[in-house]
């Protein structure tokens, strides 16, 4: 049988993978989501307990290089691992592959001191990194501008002051990696380096919490004089945006999986009501205004599902990938935004209220054309690429 969201079909040789992590995200990920939503000390013991599971399961660390502990499933397999998985926004933590930006990028960039030191007990889940770019008062689309500045210390290694904001899972965070301008002034194009701050320093501190339409996750921080040593740079002094762009790449196209298994768990619910709420004149789902809904929503999900995979297969192949990611990043953000808020509206009142995932589902989806660059700033990028396309 087709599978509802259309091409491309899982391939053979990962599709009980897919279906052992989705069974997994759903028995067990799924009814842990109220606690894990409220964070705290509740929401962590489930959380390792959730982890040990998907150890024992051989679940653990799927897209993970081998060398780091992972199981190394190559990006165009682990895509549709990942659109199962991200069905919760708990399952890439609960099954080990939410290190996978940190860990490949401290892997692939960072010094012999931190390639030996972090991104195998990152994979491990046995520290825990955020990344830093985003500033109050001063526009994230345009990192020319980043305040927070680094100046040589005397002895050799860096003094860190700024303010950064709307990091994710900052206050559990054992690691930050911090963009910061090393040389020059504002706006040049030059000058801006990563540096891997660990939270423990003296002078780093989180601020405040700031919830996004309710929900609790990002944070705000403040480094005032951290000492970071010269190991900790990231990169090559005044490379960051080329290592920022590698990970971005790499992390919108997650993302975007992630919100396709998010969109389909919208629209099995919008199903499922649509088949099961009657009314006196039958079933919601023989109205035409429904299924209108129906239509728009699988359209969106089949239309945006290519374009995600079109990035994966030139990720996957090393290739540039900037109109792909661009495209797919735009149209999976719309795509869950609007398969929650049709699946609310088939659910009325109770679409908006605490029994259904529904509320979260449809704020991701307004958070995801935001974060990691917002639809304007990838519709101009797509744009004028596409203007210059032979
Ligand atoms: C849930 C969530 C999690 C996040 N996690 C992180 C994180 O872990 N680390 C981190 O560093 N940041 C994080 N962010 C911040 C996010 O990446 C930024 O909000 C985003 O890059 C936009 O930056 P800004 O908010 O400063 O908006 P601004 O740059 O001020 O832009 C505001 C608006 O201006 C318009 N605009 C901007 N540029 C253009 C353009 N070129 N053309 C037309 N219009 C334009 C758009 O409408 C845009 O939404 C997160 C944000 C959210 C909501």
């Amino acid at each position: 049988m087709t599978e509802i969201t259309g091409a491309p079909v899982c391939p053979p040789a990962v599709t009980e993978l897919r279906d052992r992590v989705a069974a997994f995200v759903r028995e067990r990920v799924m009814p842990g989501e109220p606690v894990l939503d409220a964070g705290g000390p509740e929401a962590a013991t489930l959380l390792r307990s959730l982890q040990r599971e998907a150890r024992a399961e051989g679940l653990w660390a799927l897209p993970l290089p081998a060398e780091l502990g992972g199981q190394d499933l190559p990006l165009a397999s682990y895509a549709h691992v990942a659109e199962a998985e991200g069905a919760s926004d708990h399952g890439p933590a609960a099954l080990g592959s939410a290190p996978l930006l940190d860990a490949l990028m401290l892997w692939r960039h960072g010094t012999p001191a931190v390639r030996d030191r972090y991104p195998a007990r990152l994979a491990a889940g046995d520290l825990r990194a955020c990344y830093a770019m985003t500033e109050p008062g001063v526009p994230g689309t345009d990192p020319f501008l980043t305040a927070t500045r680094a100046v040589p210390r005397d002895g050799g290694g860096w003094r860190v002051s700024g303010r950064k904001w709307f990091t994710s899972a900052a206050a559990d965070a054992d690691l930050v990696t911090v963009l910061a301008r090393t040389d020059g002034e504002a706006p040049d194009r030059e000058g801006l380096s990563l540096l891997l701050v660990p939270a423990r320093t003296p002078g780093f501190r989180v601020v405040r919490e700031l919830p996004v339409l309710g929900a609790g996750g990002q944070w705000e921080i403040a480094l005032d004089d951290v000492a970071v040593d010269a190991a900790h740079l990231v990169g090559e002094r005044g490379e960051a945006l080329a290592v920022a762009g590698e990970r971005l790449q790499l992390g919108r196209t997650l993302r975007c999986l992630r919100w396709l298994g998010q969109a389909r768990r919208a629209f099995d619910l919008m199903r499922e009501r649509a088949a099961t709420r009657t009314g006196s004149r039958g079933p919601l789902g023989d109205l035409q205004l429904i299924q209108r809904h129906v239509f728009e929503s699988l359209l969106a999900l089949r239309t945006t599902r290519p374009l995600v995979y079109e990035a994966v297969a030139r990720l996957d192949a090393g290739l540039d990938a900037r109109v792909e990611v661009g495209l797919a990043k735009v149209a999976a953000a719309r795509t869950l935004q609007q398969v929650a808020d049709a699946a609310i509206q088939v659910h009325g009142a109770e679409g908006l209220g605490p029994d259904t995932p529904l509320p979260a589902l449809f704020r991701t989806g307004r958070a995801a054309r935001i974060l990691d660059g917002p639809d304007e700033l990838h519709i101009a990028s797509v744009a004028r690429r596409a203007l210059r396309m032979p």
